[in-house]
C-alpha cells in the first residue's frame, strides 16, 4: 500500500496535482469525491501541513477551505503571516469518513498505514516547494514529519530541525519545523478562545523564524 507508483518523478506542482487524482495507493480514494492536493506557491517559504481534507474540502477540492480553514486564516492573520505566502496541504489527500444518521459524513482519523501510503505525495510537495519552515498542524502531521515518538503535548510551539528524511536531500539549506494544535481541535475545544490564543502564539514563533534577521 503506497502512493509511490502514482507519483510522477521530477513533476512540478501542476503535474503532481493532476496525477494525484488517479492515485489508488490506499483505500481512501474509493469513497472520497476527489483527491485534495496542496495549494499555494512553489516558492513559498512556509509549508503548513494538516491531517486530511474535511467534508467541505472534499467537495471543493481545496485544502483548509471549510470551518477549520477559516479559523486558520484568522490565526495566521493575528500572527502576522499572509496565507498567500504559504503553501497549505495535508498528510493524506483523500477524505476518510464514516456515514452516520443518514447521509452525514463523520470525519475519521487516517490510520498510520494510510498516512505512510500517502507520504510520497507530501514528500514530492516538499521537494518542489523546498520551504524554510514547515508548520505541522496537529499530531498526525507532526508524527509524519518529526517521527512517531513526537508528542505534541510536550513539544508544541518549539522550533526543531526538520529531519533530512522529510526533505529527501532536495534542500538548499537546513530547514526547520514547528508543531502546533490543528485548527479543528480549536473549534472542538470547550474553551476555544484559549486554544485559539495558543495556536496564534505558536504561529508567532513561526513568523519570527521566517522574519529577516536585522543587519
Ligand atoms: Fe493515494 Fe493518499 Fe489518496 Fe491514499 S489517501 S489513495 S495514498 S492520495
Amino acid at each position: 500500500m503506497s502512493a509511490e507508483p502514482y507519483v510522477p518523478a521530477r513533476a512540478r506542482l501542476p503535474g503532481l496535482r493532476k496525477a494525484v487524482q488517479s492515485c489508488a495507493g490506499c483505500a481512501l480514494h474509493r469513497d472520497a469525491t476527489q483527491a485534495v492536493f496542496g495549494s499555494g506557491s512553489e516558492s513559498a517559504r512556509l509549508v503548513l501541513v494538516g491531517e486530511q481534507p474535511g467534508d467541505q474540502e472534499d467537495r471543493k477540492g481545496q485544502p483548509f477551505s471549510g470551518p477549520a480553514g477559516g479559523l486558520l486564516d484568522r490565526a495566521l492573520e493575528r500572527a502576522g503571516i499572509d496565507r498567500d505566502d504559504a503553501y497549505v496541504t495535508n498528510a493524506t489527500k483523500h477524505f476518510k469518513f464514516s456515514r452516520q444518521r443518514g447521509k452525514r459524513r463523520i470525519h475519521q482519523k487516517p490510520n498510520r498505514s494510510e498516512v505512510a501510503a500517502c507520504w510520497p505525495w507530501l514528500a514530492a510537495e516538499l521537494r518542489v516547494v523546498d520551504p524554510d519552515l514547515v508548520v505541522c498542524l496537529g499530531a498526525t502531521a507532526a508524527q509524519t514529519l518529526l517521527g512517531t515518538t513526537f508528542r505534541l503535548t510536550r513539544s508544541r510551539g518549539r522550533l526543531v530541525d526538520l529531519p533530512e528524511s522529510a526533505l529527501a536531500g532536495h534542500r538548499h539549506g537546513p530547514a526547520r519545523a514547528l508543531a502546533t494544535i490543528h485548527p479543528s481541535a480549536v473549534l472542538r475545544a470547550d474553551d476555544s478562545e484559549t486554544e485559539l490564543e495558543g495556536l496564534v502564539n505558536d504561529l508567532r514563533v513561526a513568523a519570527e523564524a521566517l522574519a529577516p534577521t536585522p543587519g
